[in-house]
């Protein structure tokens, strides 16, 4: 293998217009590029499946049946040499720090969905506890208060204030497959992928129609270190 130089790539986003808060989103994705030994069906193929099928549902809905909140599904850009696509992303949109309600990424291949978690500030746990609720039936418990998930692509906009939610996924094999010539679909099974995206589709409807907000907002500058 050699490096052959750089190029330019691109995120691709699609969006399910909110029903009536057009302007603020709730984002989910995964990212574009693969390791190029496998053909990426775990990583990330699976979690490009998983949130655009989510926004291919909700987007089927009749317009008066969609949430409030604008969806937002994003493919990222190279996120293997570096998470590129999303530090773009963050860069691009950080502006627009606080419309971004919440984020959730899917980047651990197709295992099931066992947990979810979020960190969000008090105002906000009635809305997340009403999320868990309806994920219940999925076979996902409620995880512990504190933690949270934020996927690779996501971190740089959460490290800037963006509100992230963890859905927990089964990885006992995915290490097995992970960047080896392996990743391929027949890895990948259907049940669970369906789980995946029942997960997603609850998770997004109920956050972009969700009474108030997830608590996203910037964060303040790092202290300088004190000059010595
Ligand atoms: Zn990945």
């Amino acid at each position: 293998m050699s490096w052959d130089g750089e190029y330019t790539s691109q995120n691709v986003v699609g969006e399910i217009t909110g029903r009536s808060k057009p302007n603020e989103v709730v984002l989910i994705g995964g990212h574009l590029d693969s390791w190029d030994l496998g053909t990426g069906a775990i990583d990330d193929g699976a979690g490009v499946a998983i949130t655009m099928a989510a926004g291919h549902l909700i987007g089927q809905l009749p317009k008066a049946q969609r949430p409030a909140r604008s969806i937002r599904v994003v493919a990222f850009a190279n996120e293997e040499q570096g998470l590129w696509g999303g530090r773009a992303y963050a860069e691009a949109h950080k502006a627009q720090l606080r419309q971004h309600q919440i984020g959730a990424e899917s980047d651990f291949g197709a295992g099931r969905i066992y947990a979810f978690k979020a960190d969000v500030p008090a105002h906000a746990q009635a809305a997340l506890a009403q999320i868990a609720q309806a994920l219940a039936p999925l076979g996902i418990a409620a995880g512990s208060a504190g933690e949270e998930g934020c996927g690779p692509d996501l971190s740089p906009f959460h490290a800037l204030g963006m509100a992230c939610a963890g859905l927990a996924q089964d990885g006992t094999d995915y290490f097995d497959y992970h960047h080896t010539p392996d990743d391929t679909l027949d890895k990948i099974d259907p049940a669970a992928l369906a789980q995946n995206v029942a997960a997603y589709v609850t998770f997004a409807y109920l956050a972009a129609d969700a009474d108030g907000d997830f608590g996203s907002a910037p964060k303040p500058e790092a202290a300088a270190p004190a000059a010595k």
